[in-house]
């Protein structure tokens, strides 16, 4: 937590070295560990490789927001990448509650991150005798803080999205440095965000958030398997827009689209829903979030601060 109070950034790092004397040892068990004694060998296939996946995760009202969806995204992941967690899902579910308690995160976000763990230089995986999971609490916000309410301009980045057949953006791995050049490009052009496409030239997502536009009042988002993550938010969304008798088309999205639409938006964990009000240099509508935007954003505030959430 950056309040001038480190101590309190609590975070749990479970990890079994044992047998590798050479390398750091933390211990059998999960500890909650002060952020300046929360180290990671430097042999960690996670570090080394980007060997590893991760979650985001939102506490709203003290509340771990579905935990569920994060955890199966999170087991799908590890299944596609043969990585074991070195928890079991009772035990890994009390220790992201008790860093959320124990870092007094009532509002807040959740880093929840598996490595293949400490193993010699070199690929081979199995090599690596257990997982290092890490578990963050803190605060986080991902863009300035006027955006959220006048509206946010992006940019196209260059740099495509992961080939959906390559490793897709399907699997939530540590390997995210095409997001990361196309952050870049948006910087160096002064927006925050940039939208990237597939390699066949369709809109895919942004660097950490998925995308919709509304066009004549119906809202288009691209299929997954374009090449964008199957965000929670962007599924919330999708539920919300039907529950309020709003059609949503899940189809190939063009620049031409993103240059055309009504409305433009953005949905993501961290981001939450965001308006776009400019892309490349066109105004989106009237150059303000629109009324679906506006409308589909109340219903998300509504529903993650309801009490059976
Ligand atoms: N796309 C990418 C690349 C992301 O990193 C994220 C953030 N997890 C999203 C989309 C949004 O997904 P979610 O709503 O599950 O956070």
């Amino acid at each position: 937590m950056r309040l001038g109070c480190v101590a309190k950034r609590l975070i749990w790092e479970i990890s079994v070295y044992e047998d590798l004397s050479w390398l750091l040892k933390f211990g059998s068990t999960a500890k909650l560990l002060d952020e300046a004694d929360a180290k990671v060998s430097v042999f960690d296939h996670g570090l080394l490789y980007g060997d590893g996946v991760f979650e985001g995760i939102r506490v709203y009202d003290g509340k771990v927001f579905e935990l569920e969806a994060h955890l199966r995204r999170l087991y799908e992941s590890t299944k596609v990448i043969r990585l074991e967690i070195s928890l079991d899902k009772s035990k890994l579910v009390a220790a992201i509650k008790k860093t959320v308690e124990a870092n007094s995160i009532v509002d807040g976000y959740i880093r929840l991150v598996v490595t293949r763990g400490a193993g010699t230089l070199g690929l081979n995986p199995f090599i690596c005798k257990d997982s290092t999971l890490i578990i963050i609490a803190d605060k986080i916000q991902p863009y300035p803080k006027e955006v959220y309410e006048t509206g946010m301009k992006v940019i196209s980045a260059t740099t495509i999205r992961n080939h959906p057949l390559a490793i897709g953006p399907q699997l939530k791995s540590l390997n995210y440095l095409n997001n990361i050049m196309a952050k870049i490009e948006a910087l160096d052009s002064g927006v925050p965000e940039a939208i990237m496409y597939n390699h066949e030239g369709y809109v895919a997502e942004a660097t950490v958030d998925n995308i919709f536009i509304v066009w004549d009042g119906v809202i288009f988002t691209p299929p997954v398997e374009t090449g964008s993550l199957e965000g929670i938010t962007r599924n919330l969304i999708i539920n919300l827009s039907k529950q309020e008798n709003l059609e949503v088309i899940e189809k190939n999205l063009t620049r031409f689209d993103l240059y055309v639409c009504d409305e433009f938006f953005l949905t993501g964990t961290a981001a939450e829903v965001i308006g776009i009000i400019e892309i490349d240099g066109r105004t989106v509508g009237d150059g303000k979030p629109g009324p679906i935007t506006k409308r589909l954003k109340e219903k998300f505030f509504e529903y993650v601060r309801s009490p059976s959430k």
